[in-house]
């Protein structure tokens, strides 16, 4: 097998000599690329096709998450994903979770007390990390889930200082302002956790 860069449009082989193989088109008698990568023949099923060196991974059904929230939009959260299984992701996907239904553990603690009998909404905040395991790819769209104790905030700054949190219960409280807020955290909630993700040694293959 041979292996060469080629182009969008670029003619690559004619087509008494191979057979149109992936991200290859047939255009009036030329095999042509249809995206950039390495053209690579294969002369024994005479099948030309074009790899992709750096193919976006898309995440599969089961894939843990680790991203942060870029939009919140009613009862949904939209995470931008850093990294998928634990190894860092360039891809720039993004993943949605309802929020609805979730339940901070340890349940009918005094955090709804102000609200009566009201269940109150989660709070989340744009820019919080969230840890999720992908549910559904459906309508081309990555699904996660947030409501196992696992999952949820990772880490968080101060949305009100920009300062360091720390864990408090079901809440994270700035050590900077004191500002405190009940929040869906994962159990193992805190910096100490997002550096070890971020500087994890899977992830020297990244930039
Ligand atoms: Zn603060």
């Amino acid at each position: 097998m041979k292996v060469t860069p080629s182009f969008p449009g670029d003619e690559i082989a004619f087509i008494e000599e191979f057979e149109s193989g992936k991200n290859t088109y047939v255009d009036d008698g030329s095999i042509r690329s249809s995206t950039i990568g390495r053209k690579v023949y294969d002369l024994k099923r005479h099948i030309v096709r074009i790899e992709q060196k750096n193919t976006p991974k898309l995440p599969k059904i089961g894939d843990i998450i680790v991203g942060y929230i870029d939009m919140l939009f009613g009862s949904m959260i939209s995470v931008r994903i850093l990294y998928i299984n634990d190894v860092k992701s360039i891809s720039g996907f993004s993943a949605i979770s309802s929020t609805r239904g979730i339940s901070l553990p340890g349940g009918q603690g005094g955090w709804s007390r102000d609200r009566g009998d009201r269940r109150s909404r989660i709070t989340f905040r744009v820019g919080d990390i969230i840890r999720g395991r992908v549910v559904s790819l459906l309508n081309s769209n990555i699904h996660i889930t947030i409501a196992e104790k696992d999952f949820g905030v990772v880490y968080t700054l101060c949305y009100n200082c920009g300062g360091t949190t720390v864990r408090v219960n079901n809440a994270v409280k700035c050590v900077e302002c004191g500002t405190y807020e009940e929040r869906k955290l994962t159990s193992d909630y805190g910096k100490d956790t997002f550096s070890t993700i971020h500087n994890g040694k899977t992830l020297n293959g990244g930039k």
